[in-house]
């Protein structure tokens, strides 16, 4: 099962373990996402897609959970901060309570967000961060990092089998356009031969310490910046045409 499945990691997620034959069922409440990005993916045996808000409570019997639910860019966060905290706090919750009743794996997909504007860089996983918790960040931030801490507290407590991922700044195709992030604002305004401009406050020094990915995951980064950008541009100049 992969919540927020319809939005961009969420889709090329879904891709992908259709393409391994998992069977996916793809929770998505079109707050961001769209039914573009899974379109393809309705005539595969393999895919399902069920129309859902995770802040309520959700019974299905599945194996492996991704929860991917929150909108992640600033202006779609900040839209309805309310809401945003809710999807990130009462999500976890919910999809944990599901993840401990069918003793399922779940990942959560958390961010390089909750490191705030952070001191320490690069930024190790042991680090805390330096986070402002009245902010207008702060709905997307700290609902994340309370969402850690659901996770946490779920495996101490109820031995859920539990995988954290702290996502930094990515991109692709099927990101949304102009949503106050550096590439698709770049990129966007680029295009359209307007003047750059960045949304807001964000922080000003940002990198992963990898080193543990490397080491223990044997993870290393594959795709250099000119080849991701040239199939996100594409994408952006045929959107943009469209
Ligand atoms: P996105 O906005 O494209 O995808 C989020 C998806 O969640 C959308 O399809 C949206 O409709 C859905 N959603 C939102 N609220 C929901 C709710 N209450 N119930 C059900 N579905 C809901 O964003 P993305 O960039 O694909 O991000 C996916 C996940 O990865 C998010 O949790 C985000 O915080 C995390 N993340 C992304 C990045 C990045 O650079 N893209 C970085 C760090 C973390
Ligand atoms: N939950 C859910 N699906 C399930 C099991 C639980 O959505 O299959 C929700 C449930 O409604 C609750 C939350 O997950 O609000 C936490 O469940 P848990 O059993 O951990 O806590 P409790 O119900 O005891 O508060």
């Amino acid at each position: 099962m992969v919540t927020g499945g319809a939005g961009f990691l969420g889709s090329h997620l879904c891709d992908r373990l259709v393409a391994d034959r998992r069977d996916v069922l793809c929770i998505d409440n079109f707050f961001t996402g769209s039914r573009q990005n899974i379109r393809h993916l309705h005539g595969s045996d393999h895919f399902e897609f069920q129309r859902h808000d995770v802040t309520f409570p959700l019974y299905v019997e599945v194996a492996r959970i991704f929860n991917l639910a929150c909108p992640a860019s600033p202006i779609h966060y900040q839209h309805d901060p309310v809401q945003t905290t809710k999807t990130s706090v009462h999500g976890a919750i919910n999809m944990l309570g599901l993840a401990k009743r069918v003793k399922a794996r779940i990942l959560q997909a958390s961010t390089s967000e909750v490191y705030g504007d952070p001191i320490e860089h690069p930024q190790a996983e042991g680090y805390w961060g330096n986070v402002n918790p009245i902010g207008v960040r702060a709905c997307y931030d700290e609902g994340k990092r309370c969402a850690e801490t659901r996770f946490f507290d779920y495996h101490r407590q109820h031995d859920v089998d539990i995988k954290v991922v702290r996502i930094f700044n990515t991109y692709g195709p099927r990101m949304h356009p102009n949503d106050g992030r550096v590439v698709s604002n770049f990129i966007v305004q680029a295009l359209r031969g307007e003047d750059i401009t960045i949304f807001g406050d964000d922080p000003k020094q940002r990198c992963p310490d990898i080193s543990v990915a490397q080491s223990r995951l044997d993870w290393h980064p594959t795709v250099s910046l000119e080849d991701g950008l040239a199939p996100t541009i594409a994408y952006f100049r045929e959107l943009l045409g469209r």
